[in-house]
């Protein structure tokens, strides 16, 4: 068994990154991402945090505009609208999950596609879904990085994936459904209505679980020599532990491992390659709008 090191392979891909922001021109700016948050959401204000972190270990200027639970949605339609206008500005995030008073489909679409390095406009899901040059989702966009580095074959391969959401789930299954490399495989896209999972799942040479359900995948529903790909992040009270919790995925690690041939860990796995894939997308951005 093999693990799917996310944390290193992560880094090679920021210390690429960083090479190409330093080697720019002198008196060219440095990309500049703009992360908008809303409310004081502790999974999201953690997310926010790593985002700013790896942007200033990559050399790319970063701001966090804050906008209290409370706020309108013209008021944040309204600091989308400046950010779109602002010269100075390649990428723009909303962090999600938005405050319930809040239409986060109307936000999405205000942001710029040609700044919308979360790849979620649905002008650049078009794209997506017609194979044409756009910004990938950044969870999708990181697997496919990992799969890449590992060499791992797909061409021709059963992947099921489990779990649809519109971030994860969608975007990974028509990726890896399309002719490229990694990708031409076979795509099994499973939700809470499937009926016959494990069937699915013992079929399936690849398995991409993003459900949300923690340690979900059991032994008993893997075959011998799969790849295993966790995108699960929950957290789970820890009385014990110094920050109160601990983070588990949705695959029962422990058990699964010993079948695969290659699996991610959680955390360092999915999560850091989801951060180096936001930062490929805003230096994109930047060369795009720049260069
Ligand atoms: P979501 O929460 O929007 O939707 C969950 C999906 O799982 C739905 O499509 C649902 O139909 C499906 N589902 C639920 N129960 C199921 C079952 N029993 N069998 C089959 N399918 C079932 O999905 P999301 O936003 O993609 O999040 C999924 C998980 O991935 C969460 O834990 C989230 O925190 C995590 N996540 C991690 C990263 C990362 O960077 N690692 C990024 C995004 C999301």
């Amino acid at each position: 068994m093999v693990l799917l090191d996310g944390k290193k392979t992560a880094l090679d891909l920021r210390e690429q990154l960083k090479l190409k922001v330093s080697g720019r021109q002198a008196g060219m700016p440095s990309p500049k991402l703009a992360a908008i948050l809303v409310g004081n959401n502790g999974a999201s204000e953690t997310y926010v945090e790593s985002k700013e972190k790896a942007c200033l270990e990559a050399g790319i200027r970063s701001e966090l505009i804050r906008f209290p639970e409370s706020c309108t949605e013209q008021e944040l339609l309204g600091k989308i609208e400046e950010l779109n206008r602002n010269e100075d500005i390649d990428g723009i995030l909303v962090q999600l999950p938005l405050p319930a008073q809040m239409d986060e489909q109307k936000i999405t679409r205000a942001v710029a596609p040609e700044k919308d390095v979360d790849g979620f406009h649905p002008e650049n899901i078009g794209k997506l879904t017609l194979g044409m040059e756009t910004y990938v989702p950044a969870t999708p966009l990181g697997i496919m990085q990992l799969l890449e580095a590992y060499k791992i074959n797909t061409s021709g391969m059963h992947t099921l994936v489990i779990g649809r959401s519109a971030i994860v789930g969608t975007p990974i299954s028509i990726l890896l459904s399309r002719n490229t490399n990694p990708g031409n495989c076979t795509v099994t896209l499973a939700h809470s209505k499937t009926k016959n999972l494990t069937e699915l799942s013992h079929q399936a040479d690849i398995i991409i679980a993003a459900l949300g359900k923690p340690e979900f995948l059991k032994a008993n529903m893997v075959k011998e020599g799969a790849v295993v790909i966790d995108v699960g992040i929950t957290r789970i009270e820890s009385k014990d532990l110094p920050k109160g919790y601990r983070i588990a995925g949705d695959v029962d690690f422990e058990n699964v491992a010993p079948k695969c041939s290659f699996i991610t860990p959680v955390p360092g796995g999915v999560g850091a390659m989801t951060i180096a894939a936001l930062l490929m997308n805003t230096v994109k951005a930047w060369q795009k709008r720049r260069f």
